[in-house]
């Protein structure tokens, strides 16, 4: 069988239009992420980071461009449950425990339970969870609520993983736990990841290549490739090159 083919973005353009106003959220934005790659996405709050995620996922339709998700339609692809996806505020059902949060995508699916326990276990077994599939939401951390968004994103054993600022909410000790736990998960999977983030040095220390976006129009201005060898160590947030790396991308972040 051939290599599933990750993301591609071909002169993606999209323009909200409403109450006398003409916002153009994204221009003309090609990307090609290959498959078990890591990708993160930077820029301002605005420059259209959501949109392109939520264009990929097949939540909305692009106006300009195509989008090809491991060979197929965004929405083909997310019936199909070749994507998953975690937000920032994890979004889990809080009246629902942890084990019937993560089974969540599979009932969706319509994938009989029965035939997926050992999945659901695995997973979260995955993220560190085991001991606590009968806990509520509201009975876990803000980094442990995080795990569980992620285990159910990965339940349906999604080719391609996305992920809308996971770990926003979190302070920086815990996020950079996750940001470990995060780059062991993505390589035990395989799977081709797409990260939203406001972290510079979140998208430094987890993917092979960072995208820098601006706005009005929302467009990609420079595509930085990060050569540390893996797996990294948390001892990279302290290393004179990720520095020089973090900085050079600031730059190009905040327009120099
Ligand atoms: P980011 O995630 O980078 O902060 P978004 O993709 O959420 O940016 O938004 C990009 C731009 O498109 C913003 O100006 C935002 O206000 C606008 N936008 C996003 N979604 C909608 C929508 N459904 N209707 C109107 N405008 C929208
Ligand atoms: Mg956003």
């Amino acid at each position: 069988m051939r290599a599933p083919d990750g993301i591609t973005l071909s002169g993606v353009g999209k323009t909200f239009r409403g109450r006398g106003k003409v916002v153009e959220a994204l221009r003309d934005v090609t990307l090609h992420c290959p498959a078990g790659s890591f990708t993160a996405i930077i820029g301002p709050s605005g420059c259209g980071k959501s949109t392109v995620m939520r264009i990929a996922l097949g939540l909305e339709g692009a106006d300009a461009g195509e989008v090809m998700i491991a060979g197929a339609a965004p929405q083909a692809a997310a019936r199909a449950g070749v994507t998953g996806v975690a937000f920032q505020d994890a979004a889990l059902l809080p009246w629902r425990t942890v084990r019937h949060n993560v089974e969540v995508p599979l009932e969706v699916l319509g994938r009989p339970l029965r035939d997926s326990r050992d999945r659901v276990q695995a997973m979260i077994d995955l993220v560190g969870l085991k001991g606590y599939e009968n806990s509520l939401p509201g009975e876990l951390s803000g980094g442990m609520r995080q795990r569980v968004a992620i285990a159910r994103a990965l339940v349906t054993h999604p080719q391609v993983l996305f992920m809308d600022e996971p770990f926003g909410a979190l302070d920086q000790i815990l996020r950079r736990q996750m940001n470990v736990e995060l780059q062991r998960i993505w390589a035990e999977t395989g799977s081709t990841a797409f990260l939203v983030t406001h972290g510079i040095d979140e998208a430094v220390f987890l993917a092979d290549r960072v995208v820098v976006m601006h706005a009005d129009p929302g467009r990609i201005v420079e595509v930085i490739d990060v050569p540390f060898a893996r797996p990294r160590d948390p001892s990279l947030f302290s290393d004179p090159d990720f520095h020089a790396l973090c900085d050079r991308i600031a730059e190009v972040l905040h327009g120099g």
